[in-house]
């Protein structure tokens, strides 16, 4: 199966290392979750995947693909364009200009979003606004999704939601998906796998023993 693979990667930042010989497969194609405490490298992770960061050592291999999107916890829109010129803007000569009205007229569709095309962000909801920012992310063409925990803010029955709503999207339109949270159960729920990142520096109890009571 091919995969992204992520080979003896170290980096630091000043004196902190925060992965050391770190190996990691992502299954293309498929929606790879991160979880992990705040600080245990989970957006330096999608960074060196986007190539906004590059490692001390070790590499990259299988980053085919020179088109990624990222939806990040705020949905980043561009407040004065209107929800279909906010799409039209991430398209721009990524898509034949005669089929970009319909393509963009069905990622709407599919967030349920096409009756507001003519909206803007101040008119809309947390919950609109980011299943905006999910319709962008799936319409770029490239192959590479990164989400760093774009539902943060959204209450937990939202959360649900917008964890089905990616599944759906994901059928639409099969993606590498690398998914950061730090809500296990948005995990568990969403991930074909699920990569755990522990806290830094990771301890290693030895001798370790369990009391376990009887009766
Ligand atoms: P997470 O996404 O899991 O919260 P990050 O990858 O953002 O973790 O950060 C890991 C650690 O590295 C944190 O302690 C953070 O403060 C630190 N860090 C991240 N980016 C930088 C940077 N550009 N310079 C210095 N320290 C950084
Ligand atoms: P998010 O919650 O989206 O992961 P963060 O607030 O953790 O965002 O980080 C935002 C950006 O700031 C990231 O690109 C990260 O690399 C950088 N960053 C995080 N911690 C530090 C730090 N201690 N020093 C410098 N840059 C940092």
């Amino acid at each position: 199966m091919k995969a992204i693979q992520l080979k003896n990667i170290t980096k630091s930042y000043d004196d902190t290392k925060i992965l050391e010989n770190f190996n990691l497969q992502i299954p293309h194609n498929e929606i790879t979750c991160i979880i992990g405490p705040s600080g245990s490298g989970k957006s330096t992770i999608l960074n060196l995947l986007s190539e906004l960061l590059i490692p001390d050592s070790g590499e990259i291999l299988n980053l085919n693909d020179k088109i990624v999107s990222y939806v990040f916890q705020s949905p980043r829109l561009l407040p004065w364009k209107t929800v279909k010129d906010n799409m039209k803007f991430v398209l721009d000569n990524k898509i034949e200009k005669n089929k970009l009205d319909e393509y963009i007229d069905g990622w709407l569709d599919a967030v349920e979003l096409l009756d507001y095309k003519e909206y803007y962000p101040n008119q809309m909801s947390g919950g609109m606004k980011q299943r905006l920012a999910l319709a962008r992310g799936f319409a770029v063409p490239g192959n590479l999704l990164l989400m760093d925990e774009p539902f943060k803010g959204l209450d937990a029955p939202l959360r649900f939601k917008m964890v089905e709503l990616i599944k759906k999207l994901w059928e639409k339109q099969k993606k590498t998906i690398v998914f950061v949270t730090h809500d296990i159960q948005e995990a568990l729920l969403l991930g074909h796998s699920i990569i755990a990142l522990g806290k830094k520096p990771v301890k290693i109890i030895e001798n370790l023993t369990i009391d376990i009571p009887l009766n």
